[in-house]
């Protein structure tokens, strides 16, 4: 045998014996992760919000006993959320909202679905935070837009979908905007980067929510080749102690992102509106932790369409390396995480999982709900109410 044909033995016995390439045994277990998230992943049906189904089920589970009208006056006087009730098809709710566009946020997707809904009734949390820990007892039942699992809140598609965003100046001034405008413009800006000409580097642009973030911003003033991760102003920044020691960076608008292969999405005060805005660029998310939750995220599954990255950035610095040394494969999660929310986490699905949310909510209610003279009716046009 000359020289030549024994290399080549020797090459394909080594590719027969252990079928990885040398990067791929250095990377084997990262790939078989992602080879049995693959493998084991459900797709969801087309057309309707179904794949989310199991998401509120779990969330009404602790009511299946039924929900009492003392259990929600309980809810209601505790003062933790605005309480709405639906009769006859319309909509009322008391006169105070803490944060009107929140609520305009939410009362539309309720006014969308409003003709098939029962007469019911529900308190809806605006505010970040969930209100229902988990030792609560009786358990009371209080919508809120994000928990985790050491809350036992209903989790209803957040108000941002349709309006009452964070307003971040100057690049969105009256607040983020309608998920399905916003889809467009992401669409675009994914168009105008595609995944060759986009930059191998992680990016991250925002505020100083949680200090869980601190770690990226350091690594980028570390190494910013590798990571570009600055923090911007928000409402509460008092001075340069809430960026981390350093002068806020320039706001960048969120089609901007789209530049960049790898973006980062991070727990804020809850769960950040930023993640599924992150997928539509077509670039590889990084999210970080598992905690926090909105009610699409149980859908969206780690390896399959993103990174998962530990809550202390330790495993990060691998993760990176290993994206880069396996292009194709990083492009193939990030195909796999925008496709999903584009097929899945449209507006109608939004209004869809309103609609089945209440619906089985209200099936729960023991009693028949009644008006209550002073509250105000929400009519469909914005803006506009009337006693
Ligand atoms: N944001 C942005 N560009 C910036 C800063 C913020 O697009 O330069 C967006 C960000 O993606 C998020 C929202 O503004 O959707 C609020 O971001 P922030 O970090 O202030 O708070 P979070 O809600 O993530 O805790």
């Amino acid at each position: 045998m000359d020289a030549a044909r024994f290399v080549l033995v020797i090459l394909v016995f080594e590719i027969f014996e252990f079928g990885f390439s040398e990067s791929d045994a250095r990377w084997k277990t990262y790939i078989n992760k992602i080879t049995e998230a693959v493998q084991s992943c459900q797709p969801c049906e087309e057309h309707n919000c179904s794949c989310y189904y199991r998401v509120l089920e779990n969330d009404l589970l602790p009511f299946r006993g039924g929900v009492s009208q003392a259990l929600l006056w309980d809810a209601v006087n505790r003062g933790v959320g605005t309480h709405y009730q639906v009769i006859k098809n319309k909509l009322y709710r008391e006169g105070n909202c803490m944060f009107p566009a929140r609520c305009s946020g939410v009362e539309h997707f309720i006014l969308e679905v409003i003709d098939r809904l029962p007469d019911t009734e529900l308190v809806i949390n605006v505010r970040d935070y969930p209100q229902v820990p988990r030792w609560m007892q009786p358990i009371q039942p209080v919508f809120s837009f994000s928990k985790t699992s050491e809350y036992q809140d209903i989790m209803y598609p957040a108000w941002t979908f349709w309006e009452g965003g964070p307003a971040v100046w100057p690049i969105y001034p009256t607040g983020l905007g309608r998920w399905d405008l916003m889809r467009d413009d992401l669409e675009k800006a994914a168009r105008n980067w595609p995944w060759g000409k986009k930059l191998p580097k992680g990016f991250f642009r925002g505020s100083r929510t949680s200090a869980e973030r601190d770690p990226l911003i350091l690594l980028s003033r570390e190494d910013p080749e590798l990571v570009d991760a600055e923090y911007t102003k928000n409402q509460a920044w008092k001075s340069e102690k809430d960026t981390l020691g350093r002068t806020p960076a320039k706001e960048v608008p969120l089609v901007d992102h789209c530049k960049y292969k790898y973006l980062f999405n991070f727990r804020g005060v809850a769960a950040s509106f930023r993640l599924k805005h992150l997928f539509l660029c077509g670039s590889l998310v990084f999210h970080v932790g598992e905690d926090w939750l909105e009610f699409f995220y149980p859908q969206l599954k780690p390896w399959v369409h993103y990174i998962p990255v530990k809550q202390d950035l330790s495993d990060l610095g691998e993760l990176l390396q290993f994206v880069k040394e396996n292009d194709n494969i990083a492009q193939e999660i990030a195909k796999r995480g925008h496709q999903f929310i584009l097929d899945h986490l449209r507006i109608e699905d939004v209004t869809c999982y309103w609609e089945r949310l209440l619906t089985e909510y209200s099936k729960l209610l023991t009693y028949q709900p009644k008006k209550k003279n002073n509250y105000i009716q929400i009519m469909r046009k914005q803006g506009k109410t009337e006693l």
